[in-house]
């Protein structure tokens, strides 16, 4: 199959049965998510441990989702494959991850994925020691992605209705880069994302989304 790494998962994925659009999902994260994500963890690595922590803490199954899959831009951008070492210029993985999930998810999993950049813009500009604890990774890539927000822009997202689930998945992905730490495999999730996919969930999604725990 031809075309960007982008088309070629959504030519896998139309006209899919849910449980095959996991599978499809799940061996595109296996099989992109090789690639490093900061100095310690792959991509695989951060997003199952973000997932694990996101059910330990019982986030429900739309915030798990969102963990699990919240940096799917980065693989879908092929951006560290692209260019070696941390990121010198933005892709809007957020944005990038958020607006391809929409096909298949709704609102609850894709807009904390679109705000969570945001939420550590947010964090950063709010809380003076979070940015204290970034990593090192994380404090290089904030400037990229825009630095701390205006009071303005703070506002503004005070009145987004995701930006708490937001904030929460931000805090887990602070912890999920530890090394030697092996979290559950992928198919531990595979209820919970089918649960989450439109095709399964139309009409029945819990709109009651702020994260519990
Ligand atoms: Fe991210
Ligand atoms: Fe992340």
């Amino acid at each position: 199959m031809s075309g960007t790494i982008r088309d070629r998962l959504r030519q896998r994925l139309a006209g899919a049965a849910a449980e095959q659009m996991v599978d499809e999902l799940f061996a595109f994260m296996a099989e992109h998510g090789q690639t490093f994500y900061d100095e310690i963890v792959t991509q695989i690595e951060h997003a199952l441990q973000c997932a694990e922590l996101a059910q330990q803490r019982d986030f429900g199954d739309e915030a798990v989702t969102a963990a699990l899959l919240h940096d799917i831009g980065h693989l879908l951008v092929g951006e560290f494959e692209a260019q070696q070492g941390p990121p010198k210029q933005d892709f809007i993985h957020e944005e990038v991850g958020a607006d391809f999930l929409t096909d298949y998810f709704p609102e609850q999993v894709t807009e904390p994925i679109r705000l969570h950049v945001a939420a550590k813009r947010y964090l950063c500009s709010t809380d003076p020691e979070y940015y204290d604890q970034l990593s090192d990774g994380s404090k290089r890539s904030l400037e990229v992605q825009g630095g701390r927000l205006s009071p303005d822009e703070q506002t503004e997202l005070e009145g987004n209705p995701f930006l708490n689930v937001a904030l929460e998945i931000r805090r887990l992905d602070d912890l999920g880069k530890l090394s030697d730490h092996n979290a559950p495999p992928i198919e531990t999730y595979r209820d919970t994302v089918a649960k989450c996919l439109r095709s399964n969930s139309r009409g029945s999604v819990n709109s009651d989304y702020t994260a519990r725990g």
